[in-house]
């Protein structure tokens, strides 16, 4: 056995992995790098089965006040026109989801300071009552108080990445946050009860194999239930412009095959961003771990001017055509589709009964 069958061994039986390890499967090629592709879709069909489970994401709004370097939607790039759908747009498209065979939709924006807590909670309410769908949130750090109303309104779920763990990146690209507030805020929603999603973007400027190997070991510390990750792709509206892809595209695919092995009952995505990066990413991301796919059914009149990166998949089309084509992809992977909400399977045995007036399924961390 050589020593990535050695490795890949241990992870498979629950084992753990030193950072050099981890750094060594990231550079693995050819045969070896086959090997953990195969391990990792092995482990996702033993934890989480065949099922994908559709996350209908509604990109509700672009407004941002802040300045991330890494996004399209930036408040420094003037060159995008800002919307915001409303109430009834947003309930329409949550809507056509449920006929499109979606059990959860994902409403995201920028950090859009005129979108008031308030609003969101009456929505909230609305999605839940006229739908029934989980909802997961995805709009930013958000004080524990605000946390709270949101979850009462019957929020399920949170998705707030960590972007790096290496915190001089962290503050280099992200003049308005601090990393610390970004974990207070996961630790918020896990002591609260949500089913929490985080991860980062893989190859950010100066990322080092071994700042990707220190990521999947931060993500999986983290004890996700949902664990999403993708590959920064340089937008040309932004300050990080002209910045390379990594050499190497296969590190992309590893990194999200070492997180599955390493977090063998999350929730994993095969996030948009790999679409962007390869024709087919977001099939061989299914391939390689992933059990989730995300639909976007954001109107299509809005969707180009939600690019967070360049080359996004599918700016020209509407949520019909996208939840169309998912069928085809998912038939031609021979995966079905999943049925249901597809909530987190990590902590199963202590869903928080308090929160059942929302969500009567499983929820949370401990
Ligand atoms: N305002 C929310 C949602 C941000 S957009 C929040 O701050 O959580 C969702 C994700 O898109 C971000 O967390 C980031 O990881 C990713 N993203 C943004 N710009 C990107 C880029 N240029 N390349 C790849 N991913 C990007």
């Amino acid at each position: 056995m050589n020593t990535t069958q050695q490795i890949l061994t241990r992870l498979r039986h629950g084992g753990r992995a030193e950072l050099s390890e981890l750094v060594a499967l990231l550079k693995a090629q050819g045969e070896d790098c086959n090997l953990i592709y195969e391990a990792a879709d092995r482990m996702r069909q033993e934890q989480m089965g065949p099922e994908v489970f559709l996350r209908g994401i509604i990109e509700f709004s672009n407004i941002c006040k802040n300045r991330c370097l890494y996004c399209g939607i930036s408040i420094k790039n003037k060159d995008v026109k800002r919307y915001r759908m409303s109430d009834d747009e947003i309930i329409n498209t949550a809507h056509n989801a449920t006929k499109w065979g979606c059990g959860t939709v994902v409403l995201q924006s920028g950090e859009d300071p005129n979108f008031s807590t308030d609003q969101m909670c009456t929505l909230l309410r609305r999605i839940k009552a006229e739908t029934g769908l989980a909802v997961t949130l995805s709009i930013g750090i958000q004080p524990r108080f605000d946390l709270v109303k949101l979850q009462e309104a019957g929020c399920d779920r949170y998705l707030l990445r960590f972007e790096t763990s290496h915190s001089e990146s962290f503050a280099k690209i992200h003049p308005d946050e601090s990393f610390e507030r970004r974990g207070q805020c996961l630790q918020d929603l896990r002591e609260l009860g949500f089913q929490v999603g985080s991860g980062f973007m893989i190859g950010l400027p100066g990322a080092t194999l071994e700042m990707i190997a220190q990521d999947i070991l931060y993500t999986t510390q983290l004890k996700l239930d949902m664990i999403g990750c993708g590959p920064f792709l340089s937008h040309p509206g932004t300050e990080l412009a002209d910045e390379p892809l990594l050499d190497d595209i296969s590190v992309y695919y590893k990194t999200i095959a070492l997180v599955r092995l390493l977090n063998p009952r999350a929730h994993i995505p095969a996030t948009t961003a790999f679409d962007a990066l390869e024709a087919d990413g977001r099939n061989n991301i299914l391939t390689r771990g992933a059990n989730i796919f995300m639909p976007n059914l954001t109107p299509g009149k809005y969707r180009v001017f939600y690019q967070l990166y360049p080359n996004k998949p599918c700016v020209d089309e509407d949520g019909a055509a996208c939840a169309m084509c998912v069928r085809g992809r998912l038939a031609s992977l021979n995966r079905p589709l999943g049925s249901g909400p597809g909530h987190s399977i990590l902590n199963k045995a202590k869903g928080k009964s308090r929160l059942a007036g929302s969500c009567p399924s499983v929820k949370g961390l401990t």
